[in-house]
């Protein structure tokens, strides 16, 4: 059976492969195969797009930066310009081409189902207007201002600098591990989130979107938006440079649009480009299942690892059963 044909009755496409720890994880050591993962299948392509774009922003799109004031208002004001921009040619290519024109069926498709238009779930009844209003007024203002700010500080020389001339080494090491820091950062604000009280009044704007598409990727509650960009101020302790710190709202900021593209791969001519994130997607449709990536595999120790097979769906059950019990003998 080819990939193509795995569209189930019930639902929609599932990868052939129960979703198990990297190789990076495995022991003993296995340097090639971890060396392959991390290029071909983590970074490639979408990590090496963000590392170019962010080296392209810091040296072309990056307005002078005044050290002696306060970062200025114009400042402030083009930074969110570049990165209003930047989200809405990559989610709106994205949902263009997947949604709009359909442009490859339902190949790959996660769900059956198309993006809402009627549920009164969503601002304007329309799943789409409210994804986009949540990303760009919230979401792209709180990402550009923590940008605009860490770099402001990079430049003013109160915050710790590394430069590529000097600190090369270390400055390619870093980048390497910022991927990993920023999903561990994600596991840890996100299981936050997952506290009642802050589900219900912040995370479940986010979890509305139980089918996601391009545009969901960072459309949250403002109070969300502030934890999930929290990353920048690791570079207020952490000597970085530049490039990192955008490369940081790239990764965050630009990444879920894929990752949430509610396709596993998009057909471009028959090329196949690797996009949505099924574990992630298993979140959205499970809740409590799934909190952070694979590469900072968090929920493989604490047991809340779901493989996106039917046995790991019935373990699921099984343990949202006996919670539920155990819970209803305490109140009783
Ligand atoms: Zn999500
Ligand atoms: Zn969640």
């Amino acid at each position: 059976m080819g990939d193509l044909d795995r569209n189930t009755e019930s639902d929609g496409y599932r990868p052939p492969d129960p979703i198990g720890l990297p190789p990076i994880f495995a022991w003993p050591v296995r340097p090639i195969k971890s060396v392959k993962w991390l290029l071909v299948e983590f970074l490639f392509p979408w990590g090496f797009i963000f590392v170019g774009l962010a080296i392209v922003s810091w040296n072309f799109l990056t307005p002078e930066i005044e050290s002696s004031g306060p970062p200025s208002l114009s400042f402030m004001g083009i930074i969110w310009l570049k990165n209003c921009l930047l989200l809405t040619i990559l989610s709106g290519s994205l949902h263009w081409w997947l949604y709009s024109r359909a442009g490859q069926g339902t190949k790959f498709k996660f769900s059956r189902r198309w993006l809402s238009r009627t549920s009164s779930r969503f601002l304007w009844h329309n799943q789409v207007y409210d994804n986009v209003f949540w990303s760009l007024v919230s979401g792209v203002t709180v990402w550009s201002l923590f940008e605009a700010i860490t770099l402001w500080a990079w430049v003013s020389g109160i915050i710790p600098k590394a430069s590529w001339s000097v600190d090369t080494g270390y400055l390619i090491a870093l980048t390497c591990v910022f991927f990993f820091a920023s999903s561990s950062h994600f596991y840890l604000i996100h299981r936050v989130l997952h506290w009642k009280p802050l589900y219900r009044s912040v995370h479940e704007l986010h979890h509305r979107n139980v089918n996601t598409g391009p545009w969901t990727g960072i459309s949250m509650h403002p109070v969300e938006h502030l934890l999930f960009f929290s990353m920048f101020f690791v570079w207020w302790l952490v000597p970085a440079h530049p490039s990192v710190i955008i490369l940081t709202g790239f990764f965050k900021g630009l990444g879920p649009a894929v990752t949430h593209s509610g396709f596993d791969k998009v057909l471009v001519r028959e090329r196949r480009i690797s996009a949505g994130d099924w574990f992630h997607d298993l979140h959205h449709r499970h809740f409590e299942t799934n909190y952070g990536n694979i590469e900072a595999p968090f929920d493989w120790v604490m047991n809340t690892w779901h493989n996106g097979t039917d046995e790991a769906q019935r373990s699921m059950v099984a343990r949202r059963r006996l919670q539920s019990s155990s819970s209803d003998g305490q109140s009783s």
